[in-house]
């Protein structure tokens, strides 16, 4: 069970979740009793070692993967530096091409747009109005000096679910690493690394109920890949920093709890998600829904209102206690609509109208109610004033 807040409804799951009290629990002990540090010989480390590693077989299991493939990570957007920089550097023997996507989150489209600064070509492919790649568009791009692609499991925005075997198989056929940055899957949809097909993939704890700053890199064995952080001897010498016990122990929890509840919790959130959408659309004629109907994460909803500001739809909601999120980014100047929104081809005045609701663990069906009765009431009256 998740704690609720009182009366406060919460659909910004996307953006972060609430760890689970086993987490929490599993978690205490080892901040003050149980202090080790793994590298120590002594009992005391040793006992944390085996923690660690017990949480790395955890991930590994869940993944399809050895636990050798697993490097613990203080976040996603770590995982996806280092699997984006950590390949680039160790293959530029062979090449300096890189091939991403229009749409990735700002922790690859960053990341690349610094190592175009540093003489790396990088191609952003184009999707199509449901924000979806087309693999042949993967295969169109290759290039002699190609060193790696990376394409995004699930659009944290838009929830749209990209083919990501399909590319894993174009990618093998040339003999090409294959990341994917699966921060929205991982605990919700399977991501099996031999059924997805690919060589990298990062993940992050606070998206499933595990505790923040913690995630990982899955780093398929002969995968070569240079080390973001250079120290001590923690992670097989891939990622060097004292480890973070408490937050791996959590996230080695939250994955079991996520292997323990995926399926059927992806079946009741799929349900209200619909829900959602259906009761939006159909009480709202100015409602129009972004990203693909179906191959959708299960718990995405992100409706653009037309004629409406999103930052006052979500300042109205959370007066009302709704929590959620506003589909374009705000800068500390202007308000930049979504490059998602722009990218699968939104209007810009109606991307300022663009509102994410993302489902979750806690969230019932009387909540989902609750919001149909408040929202399109508060649309309608930022319509006309
Ligand atoms: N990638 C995606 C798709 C995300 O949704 C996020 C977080 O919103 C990240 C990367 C960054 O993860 P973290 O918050 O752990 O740095």
């Amino acid at each position: 069970m998740i704690h609720k807040a009182q009366e406060r409804i919460y659909l910004d799951y996307a953006a972060t979740t609430p760890a689970a009290p086993e987490v929490v629990e599993a978690m205490l002990p080892w901040f003050a009793e149980r202090f080790g540090n793994p590298l120590s010989v002594h009992a005391l480390g040793q006992e944390a070692k085996r923690a660690i590693e017990s949480a790395r077989g955890r991930v590994a299991a869940f993944l399809g993967a050895s636990s050798d493939e697993i490097v613990f990570t203080a976040s996603g957007t770590e995982s996806d530096n280092f699997a984006l920089k950590g390949v680039v550097a160790a293959m530029a023997d062979r090449g300096n091409h890189v091939i991403t996507s229009t749409i990735e989150h700002h922790a690859v489209l960053e990341t690349c747009r610094h190592l175009e600064d540093n003489g790396v070509l990088v191609t952003y492919l184009q999707v199509d109005d449901k924000g979806r790649i087309d693999p042949e568009d993967v295969r169109k791009a290759i290039t002699d000096e190609t060193v790696l692609i990376s394409i995004m499991h699930a659009n944290n925005e838009i929830g749209t679910i990209q083919p990501v075997t399909e590319i894993g198989t174009i990618a093998r056929e040339y003999g090409i690493p294959f990341h994917t940055d699966a921060v929205q899957t991982v605990g919700h949809l399977p991501t099996r690394v031999d059924e997805l097909g690919v060589d990298l993939l990062s993940a992050s704890a606070h998206k499933f109920h595990g505790p923040k700053g913690a995630g990982f890199l899955y780093i398929r064995k002969g995968t070569r890949i240079e080390p973001l952080l250079h120290g001590g001897e923690q992670e097989k010498r891939r990622r060097a920093s004292t480890h973070n016990v408490p937050a791996i122990v959590g996230l080695g929890k939250a994955i079991e709890l996520a292997s323990r509840d995926m399926v059927v919790e992806a079946q009741r959130i799929t349900a209200l998600r619909n829900r959602l959408i259906d009761g939006l659309l159909a009480r709202d004629e100015g409602a129009s829904l972004n990203g693909d109907r179906n191959r959708r994460l299960p718990n995405n909803v992100n409706i653009c209102f037309d004629g409406t500001a999103a930052e006052a739809l979500v300042v109205s909601l959370d007066m009302k206690g709704i929590c959620c999120s506003a589909g374009s980014a705000c800068t500390s100047i202007t308000v930049e609509p979504s490059h998602v929104l722009m990218a699968i081809g939104v209007e810009r005045a109606q991307a300022y109208g663009a509102l994410r609701l993302s489902l979750g663990r806690g969230t019932t069906e009387a909540e989902i109610d609750r919001v149909l009765d408040i929202l399109p009431g508060i649309v309608k009256r930022l319509r006309t004033s």
